[in-house]
């Protein structure tokens, strides 16, 4: 019998004892069962809306012939104050990877759900530029894809963009303005694209610019069909949108 596991585990049950770590969602110490984000985090925080809503959102913020994404899921509503919002900046900015990882299988779980999602076969994260690369040193969209990918099976990661442009923040463009601000930012690396069903992951979507630039660009490169999932989905304004545009998904 491999001995390294059991004392891997021991040595970690052992750190928690002395020094349990704490869940970066709510700040309570984690249970010794639990790993990278608690219990009640992952089975309590305010749900995202159903992939049709998501979908019907996103639609209001293109001309109808420029959506490029055919379904989009989310776990979690990006709420001010949320502990949704405390687990994606835990993500990004204190270099949880981990809990990154363990989000993107819950996230994974979650598609299987939906007949949408049924017929993915590649994973991709959306791609950080090289400079935001070398200064938080990992991509965020990638620890989700790992993480869906160990979720979805059947299915496998692949890098298949490269940002072309160092954006600017998103967070005070309007619509219009984040679709301008995302335009060809991105170029298609050298794999082969196949006609398969590419399922694009990313921490936040908000009005989906940023995605749907990505799925353009893999459509343009012989994908069939390009879906999407977050692991929290932003409203952009705090009232729902009128008008629902229902797309399948
Ligand atoms: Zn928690």
């Amino acid at each position: 019998m491999n001995a390294q596991p059991f004392l891997h585990r021991l040595r970690e049950d052992f750190l928690h004892l002395i020094a349990p770590a704490l869940c970066p969602g709510c700040d309570e110490p984690l249970g010794p069962e639990e790993r990278e984000y608690c219990r009640t985090c992952r089975t309590s925080l305010e749900p995202a809306p159903y992939p049709r809503e998501i979908l019907a959102e996103i639609a209001t913020h293109f001309p109808p012939e420029e959506l490029a994404i055919e379904a989009i899921g989310a776990l979690y509503n990006y709420a001010p104050e949320s502990g949704a919002r405390n687990l994606v900046h835990a993500l990004k900015y204190q270099g949880c990877y981990g809990l990154g990882v363990a989000m993107g299988g819950e996230l994974g779980r979650a598609l299987r759900m939906f007949t949408a999602f049924d017929d993915v076969e590649i994973v991709a994260p959306v791609p950080l530029h090289r400079a935001k690369m070398r200064e938080r040193g990992y991509n965020q969209a990638q620890a989700i894809a790992e993480g869906v990918v160990k979720a979805m099976h059947g299915t496998r990661l692949a890098h298949l963009l490269e940002r072309t442009r160092h954006t600017t923040s998103q967070t005070l463009l309007d619509a219009a303005g984040r679709r301008r601000n995302v335009r060809e930012a991105f170029r298609r690396t050298a794999f082969s694209l196949e006609g398969a069903c590419v399922l694009l992951c990313d921490d936040v979507c908000t009005t989906g610019a940023t995605l749907n630039a990505c799925a353009e660009r893999l459509l343009v490169s012989g994908a069939r069909r390009v879906v999407a999932a977050t692991l929290a989905k932003d409203p952009l304004n705090a009232t729902r949108p009128d008008v629902r545009v229902v797309l399948g998904g």
